[in-house]
C-alpha cells in the first residue's frame, strides 16, 4: 500500500542523497557503463539519473514500483551472497511514495516506455524513444511528508551529502562513467576506465592523487588494498576514509579505528590520511543486511581485518620513512 511505501521511505529515503543512491545502485546493478546524475537545489527540486543499463521489459515496469518487487534474489542462497547493491526492493515504491517521478526506460532494440507517477500512483504510460537505458526523475520531493522536509539541513549539508554518495559510487566502480552535474556546475567526472587512481584524481585533485602510495596484503581470509596518504603530507579530516568490502561502500568504525591506528595516529593526534581502501572476502563472511540503507555490515572475523589492515598499513608507511 501507498501508505507502507512512505513508512518504508522513512527508512530508505530519509535525504535527497539517499534518492540518487538508491537511484544509482539501481543503474550500477543494470549495467551500465555511464551513469550521469543532475540535480537542482540540492535535490529538492529535482533529481535525475541516467544510465545507458539494460533497461526494464515493458511488462515489468508496473512491478519494478510495487513494494518488494526486487527482480536480484532468485533463492535464498542468493540471500546470503548478495553481489547486487539493491536486494529489498523498497527503493523505487519508496521514492515514488513521497515525490513525482517521470521514469523512461528501453531495453535493447525495443521501444521505450515513459510513465509518470504522482504520489505512489501512476498517472500516464506512453511510448517513448528507445535508447537503451533508464532516465528517472524525481521533482518535489517529501511534497507529501512536511515533517520529513523539516528535518532536512541547509541545501549546502544535503549537496554535500550527495556528493559524499556519488564519490563513494565512483571509487567502487572504476569501470564505471559517472558525472554529478548540480545546478549547472559539473562537481565530479569520472573516466570509467577501471582505474582508481583516475577516480581518486577526480575526487580529490591530482597534487592529492600524487601523493598517495599503494599498499596490499593478505591472508587466508582477506585481502586488503589500497592507497593512503603519507602522513607528513596531509592533514585531513576523519571524513576522507573511504572502505569497500568486496566492491560495497561500508562504513565500519572498527576498521576506522584500525587505519587509525596503523597510520599511527597515536602519535599525532588529530590526524587523518586520506584513504580508499578495499577489502575483500568469501562473501559468506559479510552480512549486508543489517539496514534498509546497507552501509552498516556485520563481518565475521572482524578482528583479524582490523589486524591485517593495520599491519599492511603500518609497514608501508614505515617503508615510506626508511
Ligand atoms: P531493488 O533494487 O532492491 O531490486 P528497487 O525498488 O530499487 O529494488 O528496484 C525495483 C526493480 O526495478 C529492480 O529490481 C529492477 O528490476 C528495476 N530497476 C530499477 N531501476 C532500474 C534501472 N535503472 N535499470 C534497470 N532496471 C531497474
Ligand atoms: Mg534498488
Amino acid at each position: 500500500s501507498i501508505l507502507a511505501d512512505q513508512i518504508s521511505a522513512g527508512e530508505v529515503v530519509e535525504r535527497p542523497a539517499s534518492v540518487v543512491k538508491e537511484l544509482v545502485e539501481n543503474s550500477i546493478d543494470a549495467g551500465s557503463s555511464q551513469i550521469d546524475i543532475v540535480v537542482e537545489d540540492a535535490g529538492l527540486k529535482s533529481i535525475q539519473v541516467i544510465d545507458n543499463g539494460r533497461g526494464i521489459p515493458v511488462d515489468e515496469i508496473e512491478m519494478a514500483f510495487r513494494r518488494h518487487a526486487t527482480s536480484k534474489i532468485a533463492s535464498r542462497q542468493d540471500l546470503f551472497q548478495i553481489v547486487t547493491l539493491g536486494f529489498r526492493g523498497e527503493a523505487l515504491p519508496s521514492i515514488v511514495s513521497v515525490s513525482d517521478v517521470v521514469m523512461e526506460t528501453a531495453t535493447e532494440g525495443k521501444p521505450g516506455t515513459k510513465v509518470h507517477l504522482k504520489g505512489g500512483k501512476i498517472i500516464d504510460k506512453q511510448i517513448s524513444e528507445s535508447r537503451r537505458g533508464t532516465k528517472v526523475r524525481v521533482d518535489n520531493l517529501f511534497f507529501n511528508t512536511p515533517a520529513r522536509l523539516k528535518y532536512l539541513s541547509s541545501i549546502q549539508t544535503e549537496l554535500s551529502a550527495i556528493t559524499d554518495i556519488v564519490n563513494r559510487l565512483a571509487l567502487s566502480h572504476t569501470d564505471i562513467a559517472f558525472s554529478l552535474l548540480s545546478n549547472g556546475r559539473e562537481l565530479l567526472h569520472t573516466a570509467g576506465n577501471g582505474n582508481l587512481k583516475q577516480v581518486i584524481s577526480a575526487i580529490y585533485g591530482i597534487n592529492v592523487a600524487r601523493q598517495m602510495v599503494f599498499f596490499e596484503q593478505e591472508n587466508n581470509d582477506f585481502k586488503v588494498q589500497g592507497y593512503i596518504s603519507l602522513p607528513k603530507l596531509t592533514r585531513a579530516s576523519r571524513n576522507y576514509m573511504s572502505f569497500l568490502l568486496n566492491g560495497r561502500y561500508v562504513k565500519n568504525n572498527h576498521l576506522s579505528k584500525a587505519l587509525v591506528q596503523g597510520y599511527g595516529s597515536k602519535l599525532m593526534v588529530g590526524r587523518y590520511p586520506i584513504a580508499v581502501i578495499s577489502l575483500r572476502s568469501d562473501p559468506i563472511l559479510v552480512d549486508v543486511n543489517v539496514h534498509p540503507t546497507k552501509q552498516e555490515v556485520k563481518i565475521s572475523k572482524e578482528q583479524e581485518l582490523c589486524d591485517l589492515l593495520s599491519q599492511s598499513v603500518y609497514q608501508r608507511i614505515a617503508q615510506e620513512n626508511l
